[in-house]
């Protein structure tokens, strides 16, 4: 396995429900300590990582909108649980001593700077982690389009969706036991045949920007090194 990392700049989309481990509901300290240190390892080989977190473990707008209220509200109170997961997933990171910065898309400066591309370009550039809090900062919208949308803007070599299983099956591996897995798809093929990894929104905008999508699992610690490293077990979404 070679030394060089396959890719140089990164974005890596974890869910909200990844940081709350066992619980259920809001963030277990312990996963989102083992997530920072999964980031960490990846920094240390001079990858530039940014980190669009999602909020799903807290709140979603849907939620909102399903007993009647107003689904434009219950998105803002989704985005600003992005905000929360931001500032854990950044005392992770900095207990390790990593350098981290996060950056918010919706203006609330006394707890983080807001996002603009000349300053999360910068940051990077610096060596630090970045973390996109707020997701889009826009309703109707999803986390997981933010990370397609902050991956171009960024100008990243690939977006790293860590999910609940190792890449893309041809049916949930958790109800179909025969399922598997596959090795490689286009994003045309992943938008045909419906497959859910991302939404169609996010995947289309990686498609456009032709960034390629690494999806593996959120839970082995070391994973994501290990596919920079040019092995372990995922799913790559790219256009050849
Ligand atoms: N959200 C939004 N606009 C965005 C990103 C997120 O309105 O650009 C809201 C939306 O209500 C969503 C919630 O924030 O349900 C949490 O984000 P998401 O569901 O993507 O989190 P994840 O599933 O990754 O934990």
């Amino acid at each position: 396995m070679s030394e060089d990392p396959v890719y140089k700049r990164v974005l890596f989309k974890a869910s909200g429900e990844a940081l709350m481990g066992d619980q259920g509901f809001g963030i277990d300290v312990n996963v989102a300590d083992r997530i920072a240190g999964d980031i960490a390892e990846v920094h240390r080989m001079g990858v530039e990582v940014s980190v669009v977190v999602g909020g799903g473990n807290i709140f979603r707008g849907v939620a909102v909108a399903s007993k009647g209220g107003d689904r434009v509200t219950g998105d803002h109170m989704g985005m600003l649980a992005t905000v929360i997961n931001a500032l854990a997933l950044a005392t992770s990171l900095r207990k390790l001593g990593v350098e981290t910065e996060v950056l918010s898309a919706i203006a609330m400066p006394e707890l983080c700077q807001s996002f603009s591309q000349r300053a999360a370009k910068h940051h990077l550039i610096k060596g630090r982690v970045v973390i996109f809090a707020g997701g889009t900062g826009n309703p109707f919208l999803t986390t997981d389009t933010a990370a397609a949308l902050r991956a171009a803007e960024m100008n990243a070599d690939a977006i790293f969706k860590g999910t609940q299983v190792d890449g893309i099956y041809t049916a949930d591996p958790k109800t179909t036991p025969d399922a598997t897995r596959f090795n490689e798809l286009t994003h045309d093929e992943v938008l045909r045949r419906g497959l859910a990894v991302m939404d169609m929104a996010a995947v289309s905008l990686a498609r456009e920007n032709n960034i390629p999508i690494v999806v593996f699992s959120i839970h082995e610690k070391g994973g994501f090194a290990e596919i920079l490293r040019g092995g372990g077990r995922s799913t790559i979404v790219r256009d050849n």
